[in-house]
């Protein structure tokens, strides 16, 4: 199997013995405990639990029942300072982890993956209950992170400067360097998976991190911290602050913070920008929002499409920066196209994440269900037509019922601003040329998928379209190996892939005067006479 990490395990790939009968997702899995002991709440420090400075908790909320999990100490700036406090000290330059080899920093990370993958089905329980996700793709999607820890585990030792054939008499190399503290801020839609993302390449070239995760999904992260302990990271290396924008906004003004990795909303990401320009200029990656394009030709395989298209926005509730939420549809195909979704969405399982057949959870909070729900009013009061779904799916918990609506037009709301959630829109187009000028029409530029058995097509398309990624044929198919970061206002810098170390790493150069050699002696003794070399005017 190739290493790529599609979102649906295509069906041709699981034996029909391994298949669950409704789901199609592989089969058996470990039975997942809903009852599960939550062991870490407080932040995290040079390897000790501690509590707010100001004693602070708030309730982390499981989406399902709507009940409270546990309280989480909730930081501020004061508890920010403390961190990053750890992460300056571990870094300085006789620090145990700066003078560790290379390698044995791919050691520590290599043993934090092996420690994700033992500890799989708790893990997967904790994000299911945190996030409202259905236990089977937290097992098989958010869990599989070990795989991107142990691509950077491989970078440690092999990343290096190189030496510049400089004129004049000087040896110039340079050295590739860490950032020093960098501040990891994470989203709450896939909170384990953005983690792993940051701290790979992070921890890889040699920072030490303080990470804020999302006040409504602290808990991978705070779990993670343990591993990184018992893994044997040094005190100070790895440090968990969770908190709210109080602390998020402590961290982008931070002068002790050099870097920060953010993955969440445009609004966010420009007042980052700000306390950043207004501070210490910190170097900063931003991964923001999307309302990806989702183009299907006529020509596509359409039962594969419409099934594609339909995991595209619906995967992870809808609640994903690349959910292909604009899907275009080719004129010809558009009536079996939309009949076809509105009946999968229709079977689509909306039921508890801890049930093995569940295809869709609760969205995250009621407030975020309202938004959902004022998209799809305003999509029927501009003039789309509600396929299927559009209300509140049971009375508790915040599950909604997977929306389709065709006839959207560019203009309305749901067509133009990020849903994330559960809401197809379904868009007519007819030429190529029409659709890349309609799928370009946005601010946002995350990903975009394309459906067509025409390579030349596909080629011409994927090379027009303004997104930092385009999926042909699939949706949604990730890999450690590949970049992925947005263009135009989805964000700035990559992350995954060689690119990410370079948004952790700075390159030095250095550059000696060589001493003017006049006599060399070789060998048993003869002398070879050198003529003084000419010395630079610099
Ligand atoms: P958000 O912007 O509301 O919050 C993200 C993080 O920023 C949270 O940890 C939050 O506490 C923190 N924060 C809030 N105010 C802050 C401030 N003033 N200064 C610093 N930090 C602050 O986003 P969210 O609701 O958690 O996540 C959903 C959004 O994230 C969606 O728009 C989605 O598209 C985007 N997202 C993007 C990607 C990507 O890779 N491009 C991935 C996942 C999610």
């Amino acid at each position: 199997m190739s290493s790529v990490v599609s979102a649906v395990p295509a069906a041709s790939q699981i034996p029909e013995v391994n298949k669950d009968p409704v789901s199609c997702i592989p089969w058996p899995i470990p039975p997942p405990n809903p009852g599960l002991d939550i062991k870490y709440n407080k932040i995290f420090i040079s390897n000790e639990w501690v509590d707010a400075c100001d004693g602070e908790e708030i309730d982390d909320v499981n989406p399902a029942t709507e009940k409270v999990i546990t309280k989480v100490a909730y930081g501020k700036q004061a508890d920010v300072d403390r961190a990053v406090a750890a992460a300056s000290k571990a870094f300085q330059p006789s620090s145990k982890w700066r003078r560790m080899d290379a390698s044995d920093r791919g050691v520590l990370i290599n043993k934090l993956a092996d420690l994700i993958d033992a500890n799989k089905c708790y893990l997967a329980c904790l994000e299911s209950l945190d996030c409202g996700k259905p236990y089977t793709h937290s097992f098989f999607m958010d869990t599989g992170v070990s795989k991107i820890l142990r691509y950077y585990a491989g970078w440690t030792d092999k990343m290096h400067g190189k030496t510049l054939p400089v004129d004049g008499d000087y040896l110039s190399y340079t050295l590739v360097q860490p950032v020093g503290v960098c501040g990891l801020i994470l989203p709450w839609n896939v909170p384990l998976i953005s983690l792993c993302m940051k701290i790979g390449p992070a921890l890889c070239c040699g920072n030490t991190v303080v990470i804020k995760p999302n006040e409504q999904t602290p808990l991978s992260a705070l779990y993670i911290a343990s591993l990184a302990k018992e893994a044997g990271f040094p005190e100070g290396v790895f440090n968990v602050v969770p908190g709210g924008p109080e602390a998020g906004a402590a961290m982008a003004s931070h002068s002790g913070i050099n870097k920060i990795s953010f993955t969440g909303s445009i609004a966010v990401g420009r007042k980052i920008e700000e306390s950043s320009a207004k501070t210490n200029l910190k170097r900063l990656t931003l991964e923001l929002s999307g309302n990806c394009p989702n183009i299907v030709f006529a020509d596509a395989d359409l039962d594969y499409a419409v099934e594609n298209a339909h995991q595209a926005v619906f995967m992870n509730q809808g609640q994903l920066c690349t959910a292909g939420a604009r899907t275009f549809v080719q004129e010809d195909i558009y009536d079996e196209f939309v009949a076809k979704s509105v009946a999968r969405a229709a079977r689509r399982i909306v039921a508890d994440p801890f049930q093995l057949h569940s295809e869709q959870g609760p969205q995250i909070s009621q407030k975020h269900l309202d938004s959902i729900l004022g998209y799809v009013k305003s999509g029927i009061e501009e003039g789309a037509k509600l396929e299927c779904g559009g209300s509140r799916h049971g009375s508790t918990g915040y599950y909604m019922q997977p929306t389709v609506f065709s006839n959207v037009t560019d203009t309305m709301r749901i067509a133009k601003e990020e849903i994330f959630g559960p809401v197809q829109c379904i868009f007519k187009f007819k030429t190529v040329e029409e659709v890349i000028q309609r799928a370009n029409n946005t601010e946002y530029g995350l990903a975009a998928g394309i459906f067509t058995k025409d390579v030349s097509v596909a080629l011409e398309m994927a090379k027009a379209l303004e997104s930092g990624t385009v999926w042909v044929n699939c949706y949604n198919a990730f890999a450690v190996q590949s970049p992925f970061g947005g263009l135009k206002m989805s964000g700035k810098g990559k992350e995954m892939g060689e690119e990410s170390l370079r948004e952790f790493s700075d390159v030095k150069t250095v550059t000696l005067k060589l001493p003017q050699i006049q006599n060399i002696s070789i060998g048993t003794g003869s002398t070879v006479q050198y003529s003084t070399p000419k010395v630079s005017p610099n």
